[in-house]
C-alpha cells in the first residue's frame, strides 16, 4: 500500500472528527482507494470498489459512511430505539470484528453506535444489543438472516449497504444468502460493493445491487510484494513438519502465520509442532469463535509462536509486519498465494514468505509463478534435500485429485476447463467452485454501467478458472 504523498484527509472533505480520529490511529495521508472511495462516497454515489484487504479499503469506505451517518442524525421509532442505518455484510467472523473495530476507532468522536454479528455464539447478547439500538451493523449473512427469521432484528431503515469481500462471499457459497439481504433492505440506499476481482458472477451481483456506480480499481497487493522476500525450501514430501520445526528454531521465529490446504492438516501440524515445544493453534471454520479469537488475540499479542491457519479462515486477519509467513503447503488456487503472502510486508514492513513444496506440489509452483509473472528463488536447506527418487503423488482435496505427473486431472466432476475447480470440504454439501475473471490493474475511477463497469484491466488476474472455499 503506497499512500498518496501530498493529499491528507481534511482535503478529502473528512469533517474534523473523523480527521482526528485518523491521525490518532497513526494515519496522515490517504491510500489510493481512500483517496478515491471517500469523496465518492460522500458524494453519496453507489461505488464498485476492486481493492482487496491490505489495501486500507475498510478506511475508505467505513470514513465517509460514519460522515454520512454524522451529517444526519438518527430518527427513533416509535419505542424510542435507533435504527440500523448502515448495514455492512462480510464473508468471515473474523473480517467482520475487524471492520467493526475500524468502524469503533473512526467513529470515537462521533456518537454513533456500532455491532458485530456473527454465527458460533450465543444468540441472546446479540438480542440485547439490538434492543439498546446500534446505527451500524457489521454482520456475516447467516447470522443476520437469523436474526430476520425470529423478528430481532429490523433492517428497513438502512440507507447505507456495504458488500465487502464480494468474491469471497460467493466462493463461500454465499450468493442465496446475500439475495435474501437485498430483498429485505430497502431499495433505495447507497450500496458499496468491494471485491478483489471482478468475476461474471461479481458483475451480476453489482448489476442487481449498484445503481450507475463509480467504479474504482487499485492495484492488486501482489504489486506491493516487492517488500516480500520469497522463497522456495524444496523438501522430501514427509518431511516438511520437520523443516518447519527446524526453521522456526534455528531462525529464532517468534509470530509466524503457517497455511495449510485442509482443516485436518491444519490440525495435525499443530499437534507437531506443540510436541516439538513451538507453541502453536490452529484457525479454521470447525474451530469455535472463541478458540478462534484467542488464538488471534494470542498471536497478535506475540505470546504464540505459530497460527496455523486455512485460506478462508486467514481472510481479513489484519497483522501488521508479519515477519514471517509460511506455505507449508502450496495452494491449488494460485491467487490465494498472492492472499497469502500479503500477510507479511504490509504497509511498507519488509517480510519473509516461504513456501515448503514436495514434488507433488511442483504444478502448483509452475501456476504460481506464471500468475505472480517471476521465478521463486529455489533453497536447499541442508539435511533436507528432496530426494531424486520421489514421485509425484496425487494431491487429494476432497472429491478432487489434482496433479499427477504434473496435470491437473478433476475426478470430481464439474469444473469447467478442469483447472482447480475443488469442492468445499468440511462444511458439508459441495460449492459450485464459481469462475473468476482477473481484474486487478492500476487506479482509476469514471462513472460505469453497472452491467458493464469500465475496468482498466492489466493486473495479472488471468482468466476464469474453478475454485471453491476451503
Ligand atoms: P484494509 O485494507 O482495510 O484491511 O487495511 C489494511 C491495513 O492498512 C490496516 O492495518 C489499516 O489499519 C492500515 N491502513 C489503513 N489506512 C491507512 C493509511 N492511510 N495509511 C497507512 N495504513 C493504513
Amino acid at each position: 500500500m503506497s499512500p498518496n504523498s501530498n493529499m491528507n484527509f481534511t482535503d478529502l472533505g473528512l469533517v474534523e472528527p473523523l480527521v482526528r480520529a485518523v491521525h490518532e490511529h497513526g494515519y496522515d495521508t490517504p491510500t489510493p482507494i481512500q483517496a478515491q472511495a471517500i469523496p465518492t462516497i460522500l458524494s453519496g454515489a453507489d461505488l464498485m470498489g476492486g481493492a482487496q484487504t491490505g489495501t486500507g479499503k475498510t478506511a475508505g469506505f467505513t470514513l465517509p459512511m460514519l460522515q454520512r451517518l454524522m451529517a444526519q442524525p438518527a430518527v427513533r421509532d416509535a419505542k424510542g430505539r435507533l435504527p440500523i442505518r448502515a448495514l455492512i455484510l462480510t464473508p468471515t467472523r473474523e473480517l467482520a470484528a475487524q471492520v467493526e473495530e475500524s468502524v469503533r476507532v473512526y467513529g470515537k468522536y462521533s456518537k454513533l453506535s456500532s455491532m458485530v454479528m456473527f454465527g458460533g455464539v450465543g444468540m441472546q447478547p446479540q438480542i440485547d444489543k439490538l434492543r439498546r439500538g446500534v446505527d451500524i451493523l457489521v454482520a456475516t449473512p447467516g447470522r443476520l438472516l437469523d436474526h430476520h427469521q425470529q423478528r430481532t432484528l429490523d433492517l428497513s431503515h438502512v440507507e447505507i449497504f456495504v458488500l465487502d469481500e464480494a468474491d469471497r462471499m460467493l466462493d463461500m457459497g454465499f450468493i442465496h444468502d446475500i439475495k435474501k439481504v437485498l430483498a429485505i433492505i430497502p431499495a433505495k440506499k447507497q450500496s458499496l460493493l468491494f471485491s478483489a476481482t471482478f468475476s461474471d458472477e461479481i458483475k451480476a451481483l453489482a448489476d442487481r445491487l449498484l445503481n450507475q456506480p463509480v467504479l474504482i480499481e487499485v492495484a492488486r497487493r501482489n504489486s506491493t510484494a516487492e517488500l516480500v522476500a520469497q522463497k522456495v525450501h524444496p523438501v522430501p514430501r514427509e518431511r516438511k513438519k520437520e523443516l518447519l520445526a527446524h526453521l522456526i528454531k534455528s531462525g529464532d521465529w517468534h509470530q509466524v502465520l503457517v497455511f495449510t490446504r485442509m482443516k485436518h492438516g491444519a490440525n495435525r501440524l499443530t499437534d507437531y509442532l506443540n510436541d516439538q515445544r513451538i507453541s502453536a493453534m490452529a484457525i479454521h471454520g470447525n474451530k469455535s469463535q472463541t478458540a478462534r479469537t484467542k488464538a488471534l488475540a494470542d498471536f497478535k499479542r506475540g505470546e504464540l509462536q505459530v497460527l496455523v491457519a486455512t485460506d478462508i479462515a486467514a481472510r481479513g486477519i489484519d497483522i501488521d509486519q508479519l515477519p514471517h509467513v509460511v506455505n507449508f503447503e502450496l495452494p491449488n488456487v494460485p491467487e490465494d498465494y498472492v492472499h497469502r503472502i500479503g500477510r507479511t510486508g504490509r504497509a511498507g514492513a519488509t517480510g519473509e514468505a516461504i513456501s515448503l513444496v514436495c514434488v507433488d506440489e511442483d504444478i502448483f509452483l509452475r501456476d504460481i509463478e506464471k500468475l505472480i509473472k517471476r521465478s521463486i528463488p529455489r533453497e536447499v536447506v541442508p539435511g533436507f534435500e528432496p530426494d531424486p527418487n520421489e514421485r509425484a503423488e496425487p494431491i487429494v482435496l476432497g472429491r478432487m485429485t489434482i496433479g499427477v505427473g504434473g496435470t491437473r486431472r478433476n475426478s470430481g466432476g464439474g469444473g469447467g476447463g478442469g483447472r482447480g475447480a475443488s469442492p468445499r470440504n468440511g462444511g458439508g454439501g459441495g460449492g459450485s467452485g464459481v469462475r473468476r475473471a482477473g481484474g486487478g490493474g492500476s487506479a482509476s475511477s469514471g462513472r460505469a454501467s453497472p452491467a458493464a463497469p469500465r475496468s482498466t484491466g492489466g493486473g495479472y488476474g488471468g482468466g476464469g478458472r474453478g475454485r471453491s472455499g476451503r
